[in-house]
Order: structure tokens, then C-alpha cells, then sequence
């Protein structure tokens, strides 16, 4: 994915000219093999609209004002994950890179004319509330508690940007992201952050976006920091992708833990001293994959630690199937949304695997979810949390 922002678009009117390019061929309802939707809409609702170019065709319908906004036609640009597999699947390759900006722009209009969503509409309350700056409602850490713990100074060269999701539901993969920078000597500290803002801007809320970046940015630059870590994807994404698009004035570099540890790893400064003797498979984040194109960096990884069997799913790197936290769904349709990780756990099964891993702190959610509900008998883990198990050496 990629290409010129459809923010940008939007504002030129040209997102209007690019939505009637989709000639409704149909590909993006089916997989390479004709024989397993990739659509998890199209999937789920069995209906022309819920997949992507009747969804575009809807949207279209809008656009030109024959068709006015209601509950249902919002229910159905919402009824996404912004997963992305039909940006991979549309074969109209100058047309493919804007399919999801393209439904999120749509879901912007929506908000504008009224029709966000009710439970959507909660992610951007919480995420205004002062006393939260975050989409769960939690009372907003300020870090200052974990930065005396770990002894971080005010001022260093990188931030390590926690995320919402880390911070406030898998501290787990938090801790044991900053145990493994501690151990690497990284010379990090924490800022007083506000939401990245990926839950709002998914879901079309943007109005307060730009003050949530410029507030973000200020933070970290007032850190003295040229480096932003974090081990979440939908943060890596929208820090180095949509702060961007959203104008954001900074010139620090961003990396995702993960990038880290295979630079440590390649420059022969971490060193795996223990073994994990497991079969595992990992799952590709649609933010980190699809969205950024970052498929092989993990598995390198994966497969440095000893004894480690890493297998691979049917469907793998752009053709993963997504664990359906995204883009709205979970707080939007939390049923559906743990059915779709489910179906993940199944195709996991399918590999052998006992434990399915991955790189990132909401995919963890999910997945962890169905694991439970559908009883599933996997171990979901998060690569950081896996080194912060072994035994590990860093120079
Ligand atoms: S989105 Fe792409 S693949 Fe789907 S119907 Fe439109 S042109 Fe065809
Ligand atoms: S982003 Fe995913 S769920 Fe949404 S239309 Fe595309 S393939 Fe379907």
C-alpha cells in the first residue's frame, strides 16, 4: 500500500474521481484459489455490499448524490476491518494502493453528516476525555510512575511510545518491551503520551487529530529524542504513515521493536543463550503487513531463537488472513470481530503449531480472546515477550 494520501485527495476533491474507477469486477471477493473469501466482510455478510467494490460502488452512490446517508448505508462502510487483503487481491494496481483510504474517507463523510456509528462513537469521547487521552476509558498515565521504576532519565536519544493498548490492557508486552530496551542499553525515556490516534482515524473521527499529533510530537521533541520505539503496529503505522498524511512536522526516525532486535541480532550484539522448544506460527499484523509491507523482519527473528519450529499458516504475509480487531470492528462488532480471530486459531491449528505469535499488543487481544471463548488450547504471545522469557545477552 501507499501512494499520495487520500487525506490530501480529499481535500483536492480527486477521491471522487478514483472511486468510480472500480469496474466492480469482482475480483476482490475471491482468493488466488477461487476457493476461500479473503474478504472477511464479504466474508461474514455473504452480500454484494459488504465487499469492497460493492462497498466503493455505495460510496460512489454518495459521492454523487444519488443515494442520501442512513443508519444502514453507515453500517456498512463501518462493517470493515480496514484489513487491507483487498488492496492485494484488486488487481487495478493504480487503483488498489487508495481502497481502504478510500473507506475511511467515506467513514469521515459519515461522522460529518451524523452517521458515525454509536459504539464507534465512544472511542473518540474516551479518547477527548482529558482525564483519559485514551480509547478505553482508563484514567491517562502520564508514565511518570514507570519512568521512576525503571530509572529513565528526562531528556535521551529515542521514546519508547508505549500505545493505548499496551499501556492499558497488555502491560505484560509493555514491561517486558521495556526490560528488553533496559537490557539493550538503549538510552530511552518515556513522555506523557496521548493517544497515536489510529482508533479515531480508522473510524473517520479526525477532527481532533491534529491537535493530538502536534501535542504527541512537542512531547517527544521536548525529550530531546531523534528515535521513536514501539512495539505496537497500529502505532508503528500511524506514527510513520498517517502522521504524516496529517501534516505532522518531525524528523525522528521510527521503529517498531522488532526492527531492534534484528539490527541487535544482525550486528551480533544479542545473543539467545536458551532454547524454545516449541512450534510456532506467527501472525502477520495487517498494520505492520499489508500496510507498511513488513512480512520477513519478524520471521528472521522467529527463527534465530534455538529450537524454535516456525510454520507457516495457509495464509501468510499479504495474503494473511486478518485476527478482525481493526478498523472499528472490535468495539463496533465484538462478536464478529472475535469470530474472525477464530478463524485464524483454526487455520493455525492446522500448521501443528501449540503457540501463535505475533507483534502486536491488539492483534495479542484478539487472538487471546477467541483462544478463550472458542477454546482453542493455544499459547498467544507476543515476539517481545517470548525474548523477555529466554535467556538473552546484549552488548
Ligand atoms: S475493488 Fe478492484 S477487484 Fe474489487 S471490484 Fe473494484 S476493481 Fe474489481
Ligand atoms: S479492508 Fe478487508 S474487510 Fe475491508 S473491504 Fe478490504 S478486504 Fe474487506
Amino acid at each position: 500500500m501507499g501512494g499520495e494520501s487520500i487525506i490530501t485527495l480529499s481535500e483536492k476533491q480527486d477521491w471522487r474521481d478514483i472511486v468510480h474507477r472500480c469496474f466492480r469486477c469482482g475480483y476482490c471477493k475471491f482468493t488466488l484459489e477461487y476457493s476461500d473469501f479473503n474478504c472477511p466482510s464479504y466474508k461474514k455478510y455473504q452480500f454484494e455490499t459488504y465487499s469492497t467494490g460493492g462497498r466503493l460502488w455505495l460510496i460512489y452512490g454518495i459521492i454523487s448524490g444519488e443515494i442520501q446517508w442512513n443508519e444502514g448505508i453507515a453500517n456498512v462502510i463501518y462493517a470493515c476491518p480496514t484489513c487491507g487483503n483487498c488492496t492485494e487481491n484488486c488487481r487495478f494496481e493504480k487503483f488498489n494502493d487508495f481502497l481502504v483510504d478510500i473507506i475511511e474517507v467515506a467513514r469521515a463523510e459519515a461522522v460529518k453528516n451524523g452517521f458515525c456509528p454509536e459504539k464507534q462513537k465512544a472511542l473518540l469521547k474516551r479518547t477527548e476525555n482529558t482525564e483519559y487521552y485514551n480509547p478505553y476509558g482508563e484514567k491517562n498515565s502520564d508514565n511518570t510512575e514507570l519512568k521512576k521504576k525503571y530509572n529513565l532519565p528526562g531528556k535521551a536519544e529515542w521514546v519508547y511510545f508505549i500505545g493505548c493498548t499496551s499501556n492499558y490492557r497488555q502491560q505484560n508486552l509493555r514491561d517486558a518491551t521495556l526490560r528488553f530496551l533496559k537490557k539493550a542499553k538503549i538510552d530511552f525515556t518515556l513522555i506523557d503520551e496521548h493517544c497515536c490516534c489510529s482508533p479515531i482515524i480508522r473510524t473517520g473521527q479526525i477532527k481532533p487529530v491534529n491537535d493530538f499529533i502536534n501535542y504527541n510530537v512537542a512531547q517527544i521533541k521536548n525529550a530531546g529524542a531523534t528515535k521513536i520505539i514501539t512495539s505496537c503496529a497500529g502505532c508503528y503505522r500511524t506514527i510513520k504513515k498517517d502522521w504524516l498524511k496529517f501534516g505532522a512536522d518531525y524528523d525522528f526516525e521510527v521503529f517498531h521493536t522488532v526492527e531492534l532486535v534484528k539490527q541487535l541480532l544482525d550486528e551480533d550484539r544479542l545473543k539467545i543463550k536458551s532454547e524454545y522448544k516449541n512450534t510456532v506460527t506467527y501472525h502477520d499484523p495487517c498494520h505492520l503487513g499489508r500496510h507498511v509491507g513488513m512480512y520477513e523482519i519478524p520471521r528472521e527473528v522467529h527463527n534465530k531463537i534455538p529450537g524454535i519450529k516456525l510454520v507457516e499458516m495457509r495464509r501468510n504475509r499479504e495474503n494473511a488472513w486478518c485476527c478482525g480487531a481493526g478498523g472499528g470492528v472490535k468495539i463496533g462488532y465484538p462478536e464478529w470481530s472475535v469470530e474472525v480471530s477464530q478463524e485464524r486459531l483454526i487455520e493455525a491449528k492446522e500448521t501443528g503449531a501449540s503457540v501463535i505469535s505475533s507483534i502486536c499488543p491488539f492483534c495479542r487481544t484478539n487472538l487471546s480472546d477467541a483462544n478463550e471463548k472458542y477454546n482453542m488450547g493455544f499459547e498467544v504471545i507476543d515476539l517481545i515477550e517470548f525474548l523477555d522469557q529466554l535467556d538473552i545477552e546484549i552488548n
